[in-house]
């Protein structure tokens, strides 16, 4: 549940129409419609907003990348064909789904490749909804919607492209999620931390110092371990929770400074987080291995910020340096906030906090349609794209294709033309026009021969 909304989840066989309801459901055009078989799509996210009524997320798991020979034909060797990619659905379908939409189509009628599809769904004890697409007339439904009874589940038909009855679709939809579901969505969620860095940087010594209780035992004896792992706090009324702290206080050997933590189950914990918090000591630097975790941290876009911990130590001149040490050594990720504090004197401590739920804010954000496409109109016009080997590369639209982080494609006639540079150009000014100053970004080029009509 990445937008925190409970989730209706589309699952069906190519082509039913899984794209189109998508955005007539959204209210939108701007997921990526293909009228043939074995084109690559993203996953897409969307909201389904209703007058007076609580919204929920609707999820197109799409991911068709079959190529056309493999989808042709139906029957068994169609199925086959189809496995991979159906049970990829029906996983995703699993982990995220309060609703399937199973999405069948009307005209084609019932294939093996919905029975079977429809027989995994089955087994998911998650409500489903039969979606017959592409019933034109609502004279029709009756005889177009007959033989998918047989598959034993609640039906609708609607047709996506003329727009019947979808209204419904999307009340129906709402009426089948359990009613808890909703009520969990309106109580924000706790925002999860990890904190991160070598033994001794003070990580204990901060956590104790945010939650405002000695809840991590900090000593220099090794062994102090207090085995609760995740601490949970509360401060200005909004709750936070430091996940996996048993890491944070595996002081194993004797104790010393050089000891090496363990990249992986920093990792680990960082995904199991939020937002993760990578402390330095000032005293120290930054050392081979926090550069290490900071590479890592930048490539699996994970929304991270730097501490620079016990600035009580070091004079305002030297821990300038360190910052701008830290700065360099993050390179392309500038994004990435860099604060100096103190656990001991408390400096710097305030700001802390409201950093984290900031970069998870933006983590989270979803441009409205209408903004993308004037986003990228402002960006070229302000810097129209160089000529690579004599030929300007075409933009043609924007979409943004997830969030957590903010991923955004352009559409362009040859991605090949577009330089590293201008990308990214392109990626520091969509954050600066849609305010994603501190989280990660994704900017995808994608070729297409095609304007959007
Ligand atoms: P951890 O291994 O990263 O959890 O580090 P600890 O929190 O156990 O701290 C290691 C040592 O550094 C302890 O002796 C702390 O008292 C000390 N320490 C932590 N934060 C600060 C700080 O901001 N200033 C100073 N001067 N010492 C600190």
């Amino acid at each position: 549940m990445s937008n925190g909304l409970p989730q209706v989840v589309l699952v069906g066989r190519p082509n039913v129409g899984k794209s189109t309801l998508f955005n007539r459901l959204i209210h939108s055009n701007r997921a990526i419609t293909h009228d043939r078989p074995g084109v690559t799509r993203d996953r897409l996210e969307g909201i389904v907003r209703r007058r007076n009524k609580p919204e929920y997320g609707v999820i197109d798991t799409g991911g068709v990348t079959l190529d056309e020979r493999s989808v042709v034909q139906e029957g068994p060797e169609g199925i086959r064909g189809f496995e991979a990619e159906i049970l990829q659905q029906v996983h995703t379908a699993t982990a995220e789904a309060a609703v399937i939409a199973f999405v069948v189509d009307g005209k084609d009628g019932l294939l093996p490749t919905d029975t079977y599809l429809a027989n995994h769904i089955r087994r998911l004890n998650v409500p489903v909804l039969c979606v017959v697409n592409k019933v034109d007339g609502a004279e029709l439904a009756d005889r177009m919607c007959s033989e998918f009874h047989a598959l034993g589940f609640p039906l609708i038909a609607v047709s996506a492209e003329h727009g019947h009855n979808l209204n419904e679709l999307a009340e129906e939809l709402a009426d089948m999620i359990p009613k808890e579901q909703f009520v969990e969505a309106l109580t924000p969620p706790e925002l999860r931390l990890a904190m991160l860095g070598r033994p001794n940087a003070g990580k204990s010594s901060l956590i104790n110092a945010l939650c405002g209780e000695n809840r991590m035992i900090v000593s220099d004896v090794a062994g102090t371990t207090r085995d609760s792992v995740d601490v949970r706090f509360t401060v200005d009324g909004e709750d936070y929770v430091f996940v996996d702290t048993a890491g944070v206080r595996r002081k194993t050997r004797i104790t010393d400074t050089v000891e090496k933590y363990s990249a992986n189950s920093a990792i680990k914990s960082a995904g199991k987080a939020d937002v993760t918090l990578l402390t330095l000591d000032a005293m120290e630097g930054v050392s081979a291995q926090d550069k290490r975790l900071m590479d890592m941290l930048n490539t699996r876009k994970i929304p991270f910020m730097i501490l620079i911990n016990k600035a009580d130590l070091l004079p305002k001149k030297d821990l300038t340096e360190v910052v701008k040490r830290a700065k360099e050594l993050l390179g392309f990720c500038g994004h990435v906030p860099i604060l100096t504090v103190s656990a001991k004197s408390g400096f710097g401590l305030e700001r802390i906090l409201p950093m984290a739920s900031l970069v998870r804010k933006e983590c989270l954000v979803r441009v409205p349609t209408s903004q993308l496409n004037k986003a990228m109109q402002q960006a070229l016009t302000a810097h129209q794209p160089p000529l690579v080997k004599g030929v300007r590369a075409k933009f043609f639209y924007l979409t943004q294709a997830e969030s957590e982080p903010p991923t955004f494609v352009f559409f362009v006639s040859d991605a090949e033309r577009v330089s590293p540079t201008y990308a990214r150009y392109l990626e520091s000014s969509l954050r600066r026009i849609f305010k994603i100053q501190h989280a990660p970004m994704r900017v995808k080029l994608r070729s297409s021969h095609t304007k959007k009509s």
